[in-house]
């Protein structure tokens, strides 16, 4: 628990709840757990795994998170419905430090014309569903859904009443993003002059992002007492996001003074890799401009700027690149460079990979990348193992590409392609609207997997000609969307590694 006194502000990411709620940010379990494991490795203190009442994917998600990661508290959302919290319960059972997050509206407008209770029967509900969820956990945390555009007075009644029923966390969440943080601010306060008893529990808060308030208003409730900071890795959640971790983070990091020297347990350095990790599994691009973990964020273009960055970078920065990860552009390995080496530099980088997947990556596509490139960056590198970690069980794969175009013509490819699971290889032709579509083509006719492509973008790992490409792909394969990322120093070859990428999932969505 951190009260008010305490100096040390609880991180809990729901990255995966409800930044898995932004629309085409659906992961697999693989990717769950590979998030869930980068945010353990970052020093979240709790992560909100799911909603398991919701579905099976997102109940198995949980457990599987619960029996994986060992130091931050593992958290199931539940409305205050007894079933969906003995589903909860049933899903952080084997979680070394396990938590139940019931919720309940206490707007006026959610309860007369949502849920259709009076204040009473919603006091009563919350307080009967936080006894329950205590009956089958010790950790339980509150939220008052929509607690921004509550009548202070009843929220102050229903903060009190579930502290007395057992909930050691009450989170006072701006759902909709409508109050302005100077207005949290006096909200909490509010709370910590009219609840008797809130020094017996940690008060979090949890903003949205829909008038661009979200970190603000965060960084406010902290000033207020708020010891719990409810965020996601780069701000995804449902419409314009959650407030965004690394902000909020690196706020507390720069500016301690004026949050009574209040701290977080995050290792700052892994904000970018993560950052990285989420964008990657989710298919959501980070804006170039974005605090902290924008490509854009540490680079100076003006002539004065690059100038006095360089006589003492303090001029024009106010944290440190290296602070949240950010190696730059530094020449690492060649096509010479030898194994320990680049298991050191992985090290360094701050992947943990077992020793038969670095020889896998060195022998294979670090080798090959070396032979085509021959600068290989901590970008690349990082890239190389972003686009080798499986994520889908992989049923084909990419052996042979031949591609010729013409201006003013069509465009044809042959395509070659291994069946993994039948151990055979194919071939197929196809001409198309430019290469990349005759390359799609001939791999829809082997596969026999169609997408509709929904957004697909290529840019560049890092500069110069032979600079690798990475292609991103969000494509729909009926009601799903699916999203994958290919990379290679041949855009036409990046671009073959997506669509394959995303082919591969919707043939493992299948199973
Ligand atoms: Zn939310």
């Amino acid at each position: 628990m951190a009260t008010k006194a305490s100096k040390r502000v609880l991180v809990f990411d729901t990255t995966l709840r409800d930044g898995e709620q932004s629309p085409g940010a659906s992961m697999n379990l693989t990717e769950k757990l590979e998030v869930a494991r980068a945010l353990e490795l970052l020093g979240v203190d709790v992560i909100e795994g799911g909603f398991p009442i919701t579905s099976n994917d997102d109940f198995e998600a949980v457990r599987a998170i619960s029996r994986e990661v060992r130091k931050p508290a593992v958290c199931g959302l539940a409305r205050c419905v007894t079933k969906d919290i003995d589903r909860a319960a049933e899903a952080v059972r084997e979680a070394r430090h396990g938590r139940i997050h019931v919720f309940l509206a206490t707007s006026k407008i959610h309860r007369e014309t949502k849920l259709h209770k009076t204040q009473d029967e919603i006091l009563r509900m919350a307080v009967e569903s936080v006894r329950h969820a205590r009956a089958a956990i010790k950790d339980v945390q509150f939220s008052a859904e929509d607690a921004g555009r509550t009548e202070p007075e009843f929220l102050a009644e229903v903060v009190e009443a579930v502290i007395d029923a057992g909930a050691s966390t009450v989170n006072i969440p701006e759902t909709v993003g409508w109050t302005m943080p100077d207005e949290l601010r006096r909200l909490i306060e509010y709370l910590f002059e009219h609840v008797p008893n809130i020094g017996r529990a940690t008060i979090a808060v949890h903003c949205h992002n829909d008038l661009g308030m979200a970190v603000a208003s965060t960084l406010a409730a902290v000033q207020a007492g708020a010891r719990q900071v409810e965020v996601t890795i780069n701000g995804i959640g449902e419409r314009a996001g959650n407030a965004s971790l690394e902000e909020v983070v690196m706020v507390l990091d720069t500016r301690p003074e004026l949050f009574g020297g209040c701290t977080t347990g995050i290792r700052t350095e892994r904000l970018l890799p993560t950052s990285r990790l989420v964008s990657r599994v989710t298919g959501l691009v980070v804006a170039r401009n974005k605090p902290v973990v924008g490509e854009n964020a540490f680079a100076h273009e003006s002539g004065i700027h690059a100038d006095g960055v360089l006589k003492n970078a303090a001029t024009y920065e106010i944290m440190a690149p290296k602070a949240v990860g950010l190696a730059r552009n530094k020449l690492v390995l060649g096509k010479h460079s030898g194994r320990h080496q680049f298991r050191q530099r992985l090290k360094e980088l701050g992947f943990r990979l077992k020793d038969k997947a670095v020889d896998a990556l060195f022998f294979g596509p670090f080798k090959e990348l070396a032979d085509r490139k021959k600068e290989v960056f901590d970008e690349d590198i990082a890239a190389l193992v972003e686009s080798e970690a499986v994520t889908a069980p992989e049923v084909w794969r990419l052996c042979r590409l031949t591609v010729a175009t013409a201006t003013g013509g069509m465009a044809s490819a042959t395509v070659e392609l291994e069946n993994l699971k039948e151990k055979k290889t194919e071939r197929a032709a196809a001409t198309g609207d430019g290469p990349v579509d005759a390359i799609f083509r001939a791999m829809e006719q082997m596969t026999g997997v169609s997408l509709k492509l929904a957004d697909y973008t290529i840019r560049a790992v890092t500069a110069g000609t032979e600079a690798q490409g990475e292609a991103r792909i969000e494509a729909a394969a009926g009601k799903k969307t699916v999203s994958a990322r290919g990379v290679s120093t041949d855009i036409l070859e990046a671009s073959a590694r997506a669509y394959l990428g995303a082919i591969n999932r919707v043939l493992a969505m299948r199973q």
